[in-house]
């Protein structure tokens, strides 16, 4: 990691991103503040930040707009910050490509941990890795072998592509739109029982109580969140 990573905050209450710069600012990072899109894609394309913390509500218009703007020409991991709660709403920011969604009130912690989580994943789309490892997973890349406490899983490739997406966006909601496409295909995006079927089929070989997992955690309305233990913020 580079010694001062920088992070554009798009908010326009004064008493928030006040705050979120502090906290941030406390942790090391570096922040840059924007009050409306205009001067938030400004800034992203001057400053090309580390990180996007953006609230939805703005007033020149739906955070999503810079969510699209950003996407079409970077992979910097977006944070989403709002007060919406609505299912809907926190699925169309994801599918539109932001990488994660806090619901407002939020916590310094949290939101340190979802930040760190965003940066480890961007490293993991970097494919320097041979294998992944989440607990007690095993995933290995090249030779398509899963273990579980060093015990071989007998996977089938669907399973295991599922899976590999499933630890390369670990403590991530992913949408289950998102998830048909990237593992299905484009034109798969609503076919949400092959989705159901091959999850429980996963949950089946790799959780040790299928009816309550650990790893694959459902997030009614919304998709999946991996739950991966060594990429969360242990210090709690
Ligand atoms: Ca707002």
């Amino acid at each position: 990691m580079k010694t001062k990573d920088l992070i554009l905050i798009v908010e326009d209450d004064p008493g928030i991103s006040k705050m979120l710069q502090f906290t941030l600012t406390q942790d090391g990072y570096g922040c840059v503040i924007a009050e409306n899109l205009k001067s938030a894609y400004r800034l992203f394309q001057v400053n090309n930040p580390d990180i996007i913390l953006l609230d939805l509500g703005l007033p020149d218009g739906d955070g999503k707009t810079l969510i699209k703007n950003v996407r079409s020409q970077a992979m910097t991991p977006i944070i989403v910050i709002s007060a919406r709660h609505a299912e809907q709403e926190i699925v169309a920011a994801l599918d539109t490509g932001a990488d994660d969604y806090v619901l407002k009130p939020f916590s310094g912690i949290e939101l340190s941990a979802r930040i760190r989580s965003a940066q480890r994943r961007l490293l993991g789309i970097i494919p320097s890795q041979q294998h992944i490892v989440c607990g007690e997973l095993v995933l290995q890349i090249e030779t398509l072998i899963v273990s579980k406490n060093e015990t071989i899983l007998k996977l089938t490739p669907t399973e295991f592509n599922l899976l590999k997406y499933f630890m390369l966006h670990p403590n991530q909601v992913v949408t289950h739109s998102r998830i048909l496409k990237e593992v299905w295909g484009v034109g798969y995006q609503h076919e949400m029982h092959y989705l159901r079927t091959f999850v429980n089929s996963l949950r089946k070989k790799i959780e040790n109580d299928p009816s309550r997992p650990q790893y694959i955690i459902t997030q009614m309305g919304v998709g999946y969140r991996f739950y991966c233990q060594n990429d969360s913020i242990s210090k709690e």
